[in-house]
């Protein structure tokens, strides 16, 4: 019998194929025959992964806040004990010793063993204790997966061509995701616009967030099709099913291709008015489509993937060398680069303290203010940047910003960086364009007053819709209020356009809105001359640029500005398009 499964569609395209199955808040584990030789070693593996789990955990609990509730620091230090129990330390080495498997399959079989006692006693108490041996596993567990001897041709294969069906997905595991060739894939909870959400978008993976308890309904293996354009997961289909899905996939190839046609026209509206047009970029794999999709260069470079999958953060010479080659890419097209976002959603390993363990994270120490707090993590990027300025046109993009405070602490740090670059010779552009993004809606209303300091705004609207709405980017609960056509949202836009023009500096826009094709005519109306989308959607914004006359679309805004809901401007906007 075939299952359908609805959530929120957040990455358009179909795929077809087997389902993998990544169990509940647990890493994918690797399965494998060691040596006999090898046996003591791999003890030796399992001993270390637990000692260094065990000191993350330490340093976690010394930076949870004496502020904080009693029961957080009770919560790590019940884990601490738990890592000093038999039940989870000798077992699997007994588990290694006599099975010659590996040390994360040894794990995993005692961590079965564990839960299926909690499941059996009849105590809802003891029970979610199983939550624990989770968390405690889990943790051991990423320590070990990332010194993991499994060569990684193994991993590829083993994912290659499967949807991914997960409880939920950091945007770690997506981007490695596109590395192991899976399809696409499906979570239970997350929102539109969680970084996860992005990163399958820009890597043009069809995906879906939000089917809660999708994982009860299927199994490892079961064939599948999901259909990231209508927000469909179909479990077992029958073959007539899989017979119209190949057809429409096959249909939305065509559609797709057929834009290419319009890949080299120039980006201009029906009366002639040019448009920019870039893409953003994140993963290495984004670079070379820049110059496929005809971008006119990068409208928003997103830097934190420098920093996922690895244990330290690079050094100026990593960023300088990383830009330089985006730049021998683009091959004189713009770059801009954007200072690193890290925080909330954007959780890395790359050796970044975030600070202690906060419960409203996305307001907390994320972006430009934890970069201002930690030079050492903030200047080598300023540094690299501005030597790369020396090789062609990039722009520095600061995020973030919510004070004029901050803005002028970044504009002097620049100014030091440059002093110091003039004194060692080196190479730089004096005047390398400095911008920044326009995400918390205290910034919008004080547009001018930012538009008067830099060189260009970006206006974010994936953090400028959560801020305006108190909605949590990643929580699908609350994504029904995430609403770029709030007229709050529109209204903050507006202004954040007008003091662009006043000041007569650029103001693009890089959040999701403007590679959403149902807004391009109103953003078009409401003043937008610069749209940075994700590549895979790059082509289909630029065919409705091509399609429509600014000069039709001027009364719009006014009429816009008078409807007072998402709704109403819904509505509108139907008719317009
Ligand atoms: C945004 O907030 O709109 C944006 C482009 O930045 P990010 O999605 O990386 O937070
Ligand atoms: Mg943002």
């Amino acid at each position: 019998m075939t299952i359908a499964l609805h959530g929120k569609k957040v990455s358009r395209g179909i795929a077809i194929g087997r389902l993998h199955i990544i169990e509940r808040n647990q890493p994918d584990i690797p399965e494998y025959i060691i040596e006999k030789s090898e046996v003591e070693n791999e003890v030796q593996r399992f001993k270390q992964a637990v000692a260094s789990a065990r000191e993350q955990l330490s340093r976690i609990r010394n930076r949870v806040p004496s502020s904080a509730a009693a029961d957080i620091a009770s919560f790590i230090d019940t884990h601490l004990l738990m890592m000093d129990d038999v039940a989870l330390t000798a077992e699997p080495i007994r588990l290694i010793r006599e099975n010659y498997c590996n040390a994360e399959w040894a794990l995993k079989i005692q961590r079965n063993a564990l839960v299926d006692v909690f499941m059996q006693m009849n105590d809802p108490y003891l029970s979610t204790r199983r939550d624990d041996v989770d968390h405690v596993v889990n943790r051991i567990q990423r320590v070990l997966l990332k010194h993991t001897p499994l060569p990684h041709e193994d991993l590829d294969t083993r994912l290659s061509g499967t949807i991914i069906l997960a409880e939920d997905l950091t945007p770690a595991d997506t981007a490695l995701m596109q590395q192991q060739g899976v399809t696409a894939f499906a979570t239970e909870y997350g929102g539109p616009t969680s970084h996860t959400a992005i990163l399958a978008r820009s890597l043009g993976i069809p995906a879906i967030v939000g089917i809660h308890h999708a994982t009860r309904y299927a199994r490892e293996d079961d064939m599948a099709v999901l259909d990231g354009t209508s927000g469909v997961l179909l479990i077992a289909p029958d073959e007539r099913t899989l017979e119209h899905y190949r057809h429409r996939q096959a249909e939305e190839e065509r559609y797709y291709s057929s834009l290419s046609e319009i890949r080299e026209s120039p980006c201009r509206t029906r009366d002639n008015i040019t448009i920019e047009l870039q893409a953003n970029i994140e993963l290495p794999s984004d670079f070379d489509t820049v110059r496929e999709v005809g971008a006119n260069g990068v409208g928003l470079y997103r830097t934190e993937f420098l920093y996922m999958n690895r244990e330290t953060p690079p050094d100026e010479e990593e960023h300088y060398a990383t830009y330089s080659k985006v730049m021998e890419i683009l091959d004189g097209l713009p770059l801009t680069i954007r200072t690193l976002d890290l925080g909330a959603d954007k959780q890395v390993d790359g050796g970044v303290q975030t600070g202690p363990v906060h419960t409203n994270p996305a307001l907390g120490l994320r972006a430009v203010r934890l970069c201002l707090k930690e030079p050492a993590l903030f200047r080598p990027q300023l540094r690299a940047i501005l030597r790369a300025s020396a090789n062609g046109p990039v722009r520095l993009m600061v995020p973030m910003l919510s004070s004029l405070t901050e803005t002028d602490q970044v504009l002097s740090i620049i100014k030091e960086l440059k002093k110091d670059l003039r004194e060692q010779g080196m190479a730089f552009d004096e005047n390398l364009p400095v911008g920044g993004m326009i995400e918390v809606p205290a910034a919008a209303v004080c547009a001018e007053f930012f538009a008067s300091r830099l060189d260009f705004l970006s206006i974010g609207t994936n953090d400028l819709i959560q801020y305006t709405m108190a909605i949590d980017r990643v929580n699908d609960e609350v994504s029904y209020l995430y609403d770029p056509l709030h007229p709050a949202v529109i209204r903050l836009i507006h202004c954040t356009l007008l003091a662009g023009r006043k000041h007569n500096i650029p103001v693009a826009m890089c959040g999701e809105m403007a590679g959403d094709p149902a807004y391009t005519r109103l953003l078009l109306g409401l003043g937008l001359r610069e749209f940075s989308v994700h590549p895979a959607g790059l082509l289909e914004v630029k065919k409705i640029i091509m399609d429509s006359a600014i000069n039709e679309l001027t009364t719009m805004a006014d009429e816009v500005m008078r409807l007072n809901s998402g709704r109403q401007i819904e509505d509108y906007l139907k008719t317009l398009n």
